[in-house]
C-alpha cells in the first residue's frame, strides 16, 4: 500500500507554477468574497491567502456582512468581472440562507470563474471542452496523474453527487475514458458499486463511513470528506481498516485537501492565459 501524498504533491506543483507565474508582465489577480463570518470559511479563505501570497499574487480578501442585500452582491462581482486586473473571483461558500447561491456564482464572468461552478463552465466540462474546472476533481485527477495511476477503461465509484465535487469528477473520469458508477444517499445498495471499484472515490461528508467491507483488494481509494470530529479533522474512509486493501490511499488531512488549494492557483493562472487568448 502506498499513500498518495497531496501534500508534497502540491508543494512540487506550485513551485512549478511559480516559474510560469513569475514570467508573467504583472501579478496575476485573486479575489475571494466571503459574506459573513463562518469560522470554517475564514480557515479556508486564509488557506488560500497562504497559497496566492506565496506566488505573488495580489490577493484581495473581501468581506461582505451577512445581512447583505443579494443586489449589492452581483454589483460588486460585476465591477470585478470588469477589472482587467482582476483573474479570478471566487465566492466563498456557504452563503447566508437569504442569498440565491446559484445566481450569485452565475453573476461571476465564465473566464474568471476559478471555483468552475458556474453553469457554462459546467456545461463546458459535460461537453469535454477546456474549461476551468472545480478545484477538488481536478486535484484528483492531478493527484493520479502525478502518481501514473491511469484511468481508462477502470470502474470509477464515485459516491457523493455534489455539483463541487462528484458530478463533475464523473465528467472529467468519463472524459478520460474510465466506467463510471455515481452514487448518492438513494443509491440501493450501496457496496455492490463501491467493490466493483478499481478507483473509489468518496466525498460524502460523514466521518469514517466507508469501511474495509466496501473496498476491493487492491483497489486506489480517495477520501475527498473533511469532517471536524472533537476538533480532530476525520475523512470519510475509516483509513486505519481499509488502507491495508489498498494499492494506493489518500490521508485525511494531506491528501485531496492540499491538491485543492493548488487547483485554484493553477486556476487563477488558466484563467488570466484563457483571457489573455481570448483579447489577442
Ligand atoms: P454535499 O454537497 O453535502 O454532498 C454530499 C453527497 O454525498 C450528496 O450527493 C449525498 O447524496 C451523498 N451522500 C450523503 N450521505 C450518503 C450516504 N450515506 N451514502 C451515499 N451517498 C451519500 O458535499 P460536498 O460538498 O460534495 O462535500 C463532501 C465532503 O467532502 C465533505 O466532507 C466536504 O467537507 C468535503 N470536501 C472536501 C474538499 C477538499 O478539498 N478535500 C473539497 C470539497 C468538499 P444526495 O445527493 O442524495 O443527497
Amino acid at each position: 500500500m502506498e499513500i498518495l501524498d497531496g501534500l508534497n504533491t502540491k508543494i512540487q506543483l506550485l513551485e512549478n507554477l511559480k516559474k510560469k507565474v513569475l514570467k508573467l508582465e504583472r501579478p496575476l489577480g485573486l479575489v475571494v468574497i466571503q459574506i459573513g463570518l463562518d469560522k470554517a470559511s475564514t480557515v479556508y479563505v486564509n488557506q488560500k491567502r497562504k497559497m496566492a501570497e506565496s506566488l505573488g499574487f495580489n490577493f484581495n480578501h473581501i468581506k461582505l456582512d451577512d445581512n447583505v442585500d443579494e443586489d449589492t452582491v452581483i454589483k460588486l462581482i460585476q465591477e470585478l468581472n470588469n477589472d482587467n486586473y482582476v483573474d479570478g473571483i471566487l465566492v466563498q461558500m456557504p452563503l447566508p440562507s437569504h442569498l440565491n447561491e446559484k445566481r450569485i456564482q452565475n453573476a461571476v464572468d465564465p473566464n474568471k470563474d476559478v471555483d468552475g461552478l458556474t453553469d457554462i463552465n459546467a456545461g463546458r466540462l459535460s461537453h469535454g471542452i477546456d474549461s476551468l474546472i472545480p478545484c477538488t476533481p481536478a486535484g484528483i485527477m492531478d493527484l493520479l496523474k502525478i502518481y501514473k495511476i491511469g484511468v481508462e477503461g477502470k470502474n470509477v465509484t464515485i459516491v457523493g453527487r455534489s455539483d463541487l465535487v462528484g458530478k463533475p469528477l464523473s465528467y472529467l473520469m468519463t472524459n478520460n475514458n474510465a466506467t463510471v458508477t455515481l452514487c448518492h444517499s438513494k443509491t440501493n445498495n450501496l457496496k455492490l458499486f463501491t467493490r466493483l471499484a478499481d478507483i473509489l472515490v468518496v466525498a460524502i461528508g460523514k466521518p469514517e463511513f466507508i469501511k474495509e467491507d466496501y473496498v476491493k483488494n487492491g483497489s486506489v481509494v480517495i477520501d475527498v470528506g473533511i469532517n471536524r470530529v472533537d476538533g480532530k479533522l476525520i475523512g470519510d474512509v475509516d483509513f486505519s481498516n481499509v488502507s491495508n486493501k489498498c494499492s494506493y490511499i489518500t490521508k485525511v488531512p494531506g491528501g485531496v485537501g492540499p491538491m485543492t488549494v493548488y487547483e485554484l492557483a493553477n486556476n487563477t493562472y488558466k484563467a488570466y492565459t484563457l483571457r489573455k487568448n481570448k483579447f489577442r
